[in-house]
């Protein structure tokens, strides 16, 4: 199996893996591979209608009851799907310092440069365990993760003390990204053809509600309590969505569901905001149902972020706009770091690359984690 990073990310390339089709068969190359470079691999598996989802946990290093620290590399193994039409985009080319194909960016690439970092660890040397983390779903709401972090007994009681979540950040440190709140508000009417005047319009019902909204949205714009400067954009990019099921011009709509939804940040006063939408709500009758998590939010002067810097020779850390499993860890794992070679701006595009040259110093940026935080 290939050692070099190149090799590898065009392995995985070249086997077709968006989240429409299961990952066994890149999830099982890469346990094999993990394995054969002695760690300890766990296999988790769910059944997605019909297709089976795997992800990978793999462990190396000293084993003490309770180890505690170390660090953990994240990655998935799914990609966006490939629009076959339109590029090749599992036959991976190399051209112009780039590699080019479906995942090469998000996350292949990444991936594969946390596995050949991993792989070349010398287990003897360990002080602490290194984790490399391989989920499946994470295009269509961290399925793998979730599973990950319910039911991995590698991980469970012994969670690593910093992790690294490979996703593309030109190997800039990010130490923050926004969450999300998501609000269903439902009305219910009656359905009847408009010629009998029989009807009651959910659409009327739930209009006063909508109203309030384009109000809110004119104050989250305006208002900094509702705001974090330390992210671009600094607001929390409010919006509302509305569904009536189609209803025809000559019939009353019987039940329209408007989704609000927010981005949330550090300080945002969101359990504020949460209110002022519920309120609103329950006020004209209407049934509500909500949904947060929080942003992602590890100290920019913690002891991961400052090391990441170090081994990058980055000057800041920053802040990204677009989510990532780091969510789903940050209720187990103290410090983590977003952190990956490729420009996001490539991912999920038809044409998507990697520039070689970050994918070769990324397996450098892993190696000198790696002995930092487990070595000697
Ligand atoms: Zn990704």
């Amino acid at each position: 199996m290939p050692s070099n990073v190149l090799e590898l990310t065009q392995t995985l390339v070249a086997m077709p893996s968006p989240s429409s089709v299961s990952n066994a068969e890149i999830s099982d190359y890469l346990a094999a591979h993990l394995q054969q470079h002695g760690f300890d691999v766990e296999r988790l598996a769910y059944d997605d209608n019909g297709v089976e989802k795997v992800s990978i946990v793999a462990r190396i290093g000293p084993n003490g009851d309770g180890e505690r620290g170390g660090l953990g590399l994240f990655s998935h193994s799914d990609t966006v799907p490939g629009n076959p039409g339109e590029w090749a985009p599992y036959t991976p080319t190399v051209a112009d310092g780039r590699l080019i194909g479906r995942g090469s960016c998000d996350m292949k690439g990444p991936l594969a440069a946390t596995v050949v970092a991993a792989a070349a660890v010398d287990a003897r040397r360990l002080r602490r365990p290194l984790f490399v983390v391989i989920t499946a779903d994470e295009e269509v709401g961290y399925g793998g993760a979730y599973q990950v972090a319910r039911e991995s007994t590698l991980l469970q009681g012994q969670w690593p003390a910093y992790g690294v979540v490979a996703e593309p950040t030109s190997l800039v440190p990010v130490y923050a990204h926004k969450g999300g709140a998501r609000i269903y508000v439902t009305a219910r009417g009656r359905a009847a053809h408009t010629s009998t005047d029989q009807g009651v319009s959910a659409n009327f019902l739930i209009a006063p509600f909508l109203a309030e909204m384009a109000e809110m949205a004119t104050l989250f714009r305006r208002d900094p309590r509702f705001q974090n400067a330390e992210f671009d954009p600094p607001t929390n990019g409010f919006n509302m969505v509305i569904d009536d099921g189609g209803c025809k011009a000559n019939v009353t709509a019987a039940k329209t569901v408007a989704t609000v939804g927010f981005r949330t940040m550090p300080n945002d006063h969101r359990d504020e905001a949460m209110r002022l939408i519920l309120g609103a709500a329950h006020k004209y009758g209407l049934e509500t149902q909500e949904h947060t998590f929080g942003p992602f939010y590890t100290a920019p002067d913690s002891t991961l972020v400052k090391l990441a810097l170090q081994v990058t020779g980055i000057a800041k850390a920053e802040t990204v706009p677009f989510g990532t499993e780091a969510l789903v860890y940050q209720e187990y794992i103290p410090e983590q770091v977003i952190l990956g070679p490729g420009s996001i701006a490539q991912a999920h595009t038809i044409g998507e690359w990697i520039d070689l040259a970050q994918l070769e110093s990324a397996v450098g940026v892993y190696t000198r984690l790696i002995e930092r935080l487990c070595g000697g």
